[in-house]
């Protein structure tokens, strides 16, 4: 602080003027923009419409766009202060190449002439395979289906996938196996006109915020949560089922067992649309009330009054995400909710979906049109009519299109650990945070031959490890488009230049298509990212996410359309998949399935008395590379914490701000402050996963969904240890609190 600022002379009056917007009145001088850049919130796959203030080429204030359907001007605080991640401190904005062991900043062609040496000479000794590229749901859907190309023909490679396996991977593996295709049948519109609402390991209150607006503004529902915590979104509950962890598939099988016994089943929609019903009647005998009791922890009573809401319903919708996807059995739970939905003809009708709530903003474009676990167009890779459709589309050989897909995430890591990929391309994530069991993947990753990290921040955990940093273009530096949870298409716009150097993944990925000599056979005179919007219209076309009546000023003009909307749509409303009750397999019909409950894999024992179950919370977004930049939100959160019963705490001689350290099998994290709480039940404690200077993935198991390779990040034996006492760590800030003021007053 100056000498005039400390005598009162200097009192900030440009810094604090105020002035007059048309839109909000009087408000302060500096956040009146110039003009307002029309987009769409790039953190959740809610999908909320908002505008981008711009003054003096500066994002200096975002508002929600009062006519976008998704939140009607509403934003949550992500998304209210989403323009302070453009000017973190920690954007990336050269290229930097490790020389000598350190990073040094090279030029563009420099960085992209060693990635392609590098990536080319690992191929060449150890083949194709070789090389592994893990995506993200960040990148606008233009982008996704540039990389798949340019990854699949040109680097030639298929084993690619995304961080959306780490997320929504059981949900993908979960509708294809019962519907024929992945896409989530429902729309957000349904939450406004169900009666009964059922909410499984979904947190939305925290996660999703916006869409309890939705529920809010349904007054005639039942809101039913299912959740081991007593989540924010527990408290909003008309009927709470506080189960035990991972025991939801024993609680859906008890439903549909008790439904069938009350005659509470649509037994025309079973008999039409589909397959399988007497074995799932044989298989769902043994769940009986007393049996599902004994299993969930719920009480008989709790779960006979689930089933006859449920079964009452005119329409039923049943949201899930994290809850259920983060298991070993996570695919199979989503077909045990199908399944529900299904006997009961919840589907495809308004209000009546089995509704995956998806977690990052373009996690679905990935889905649509990515390579990762089908071909653009949920195209299967395994069939050659979906691979000569393609391949005629794009004019090339159908022998260069894989006929399987590569490997998942996690086998991309555990290949890499087993040196059989030698180079890896990390795009828009930070897996030293975000990846389970944390010493496997860093072992993976530091012996690697060549690591290339594109992001748009650095340093993070991530690209400090990297050989290669490419900075890359972020949400407001660029322009595509994004889907959201309920297949709506919205726009999302350049409103300021990237800093420094960076540059758009597009056009990253047309550089690098040019040094591979593939840009004019892969990407025909593409300069700008609607030129891929228009193949992929041509691509999608006659598919079940159908692009082709699409075009960026109609997506613009309706703040958003939802898919499918085939060429010669004149209408834009809300859509639902099968309504007409015919899906995608061979036969037209939906599948049931017998799935069977398992106890998950790491039982608490003796040792480690705990389940810890991991989660989010509203302020932050994944591992914090964004949020901890901006300022309101990390004072709002800056520390991650462990909350236990009090019951356990006090067997443990645990006080409330007490910091423990939380230890599995395979690590420790240190150092975490305790809330004493009767959120969690006791024998369980939750943690928050953003952050990465007390990870919870330094404890995490490495188990994996067998269908999804998803994660099973929720359920892990820990024990809990005193590190510093709150009475020592109160001593400590008073010394430091004094330290301080030596230090001000001096
Ligand atoms: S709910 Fe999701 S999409 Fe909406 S403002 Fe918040 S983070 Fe953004």
């Amino acid at each position: 602080m100056n000498l005039r600022r400390k005598l009162g002379l200097d009192i900030l009056s440009e810094k604090y003027a105020y002035g007059e917007d048309p839109q909000y009145g009087h408000t302060s001088e500096q956040k009146i923009p110039d003009r307002w850049v029309p987009t769409t919130c790039g953190y959740c796959s809610v999908g909320c419409g908002m505008f981008i203030g711009v003054k003096g080429g500066r994002a200096v204030t975002v508002r929600g766009n009062p006519n976008h359907p998704v939140n009607l001007g509403k934003l949550c605080p992500k998304g209210l202060s989403e323009h302070y991640t453009l000017e973190a401190p920690n954007r990336a904005k050269q290229p930097l190449l490790r020389k000598n062991g350190k990073l040094v900043t090279v030029s563009w062609d420099d960085a992209l002439d060693t990635m392609v040496e590098k990536f080319q000479t690992t191929q060449d000794r150890y083949g194709p395979d070789a090389l592994g590229v893990i995506s993200t749901g960040q990148l606008v859907t233009e982008e996704f289906y540039t990389l798949g190309k340019l990854t699949q023909l040109g680097f030639g490679t298929k084993n690619y996938d995304g961080n959306t396996t780490l997320c929504m991977a059981s949900a993908v593996s979960g509708y294809k196996r019962s519907f024929g295709s992945d896409g989530p049948p429902g729309a957000y519109e349904d939450l406004q006109k169900a009666d009964v609402i059922f909410l499984i390991g979904a947190n939305i209150a925290d996660n999703h915020p916006i869409l309890c607006q939705h529920l809010v503004a349904n007054p005639r529902k039942t809101l039913i949560v299912a959740d081991p915590r007593v989540t924010k979104t527990a408290m909003m509950a008309d009927l709470f089922l506080p189960l035990k962890p991972r025991s939801d598939i024993a609680l859906l099988n008890g439903l549909i067992h008790l439904l069938i016994r009350t005659g509470q089943i649509d037994c025309e929609y079973i008999a039409d649309h589909t397959s399988g019903f007497a074995d799932l009647a044989r298989f769902v005998e043994k769940y009986t009330p007393k049996y599902v009791a004994e299993i969930t922890g719920l009480s008989e009573d709790l779960i006979i009054r689930t089933a006859d809401l449920y079964g009452n319903a005119q329409a039923a919708f049943i949201g899930w995400t994290m809850g259920v996807n983060h298991s070993t059995q996570g695919a199979e739970t989503v077909n045990a909710i199908n399944n529900l939905a299904l006997i009961t003809g919840n589907i495809g009708r308004a209000g009546a979906s089995p509704f995956s709530i998806t977690g990052q903003c373009n996690a679905m474009g990935t889905r649509e049109a990515g390579f990762a676990s089908s071909l653009p167009g949920y195209r299967k890779f395994e069939n050659a009519e979906d691979r000569e459709q393609l391949a005629h589309l794009w004019k090339i050989d159908p022998d260069r299109i894989p006929i399987s897909r590569g490997l998942a995430y996690p086998d991309i890591v555990e290949a890499a650990v087993g040196k059989k990929i030698r180079a890896i391309w990390i795009i828009a994530t930070n897996p030293i945070v975000s990846f389970p069991n944390l010493d496997v993947l860093k072992q993976g990753l530091e012996t690697l031959d060549f690591l290339v990290v594109q992001d748009g921040y650095h340093p993070t955990p991530t690209t400090e490890i990297a050989h290669l940093v490419l900075p890359a273009a972020i949400w407001g530096e660029k322009e595509g488009t994004y889907t959201n949870s309920e297949r709506r298409v919205s726009k999302v716009n350049r409103a300021v230049t990237p800093p420094g150097d960076a540059k758009s993944d597009f056009d990253i990925f047309l550089a690098l298509a040019d040094r591979l000599g593939c840009r004019e056979e892969l990407f025909p005179g593409w300069t700008r990212p609607e030129h891929a919007f228009e193949e992929w219209k041509r691509v999608s076309k006659g598919r079940l996410c159908d692009y082709s009546g699409l075009s960026y000023s109609l997506i613009e003009e309706h703040n958003g359309i939802q898919w499918p909307f085939p060429e010669g749509t004149t209408e834009v409303g809300t859509t639902r998949l099968y309504a007409d009750g015919r899906f995608p397999t061979e036969d037209g019909k939906a599948r049931l399935f017998c799935i069977e409950w398992t106890p998950f894999p790491e039982q608490p024992n003796q040792q480690f008395p705990f389940v810890l179950n991991t989660g989010r919370t509203v302020e932050h977004w994944h591992t914090r590379t964004k949020t901890a930049q901006v300022p309101i939100l990390e004072r709002m959160s800056p520390n991650a914490w462990l909350e236990m019963n009090t019951r356990d705490a006090q067997a443990l001689r645990l006080k409330p701000h007490d910091c423990v350290d939380v230890i599995s099998r395979r690590g420790r994290v240190r150092n975490v402050e305790l809330r004493v709480t009767e959120i969690v039940a006791p024998g369980q404690v939750f943690m928050p996963f953003h952050f990465a200077e007390t990870n919870a993935n330094q404890v995490t198991q490495s188990a994996f969904d067998p269908i999804s390779r998803e994660p099973n990040y929720k359920q892990c034996a820990v024990s809990v240890q005193l590190s510093v006492s709150a009475n020592e760590r109160r001593g400590k800030d008073t010394r430091r609190k004094k330290a301080l003021s030596v230090e001000v007053s001096s």
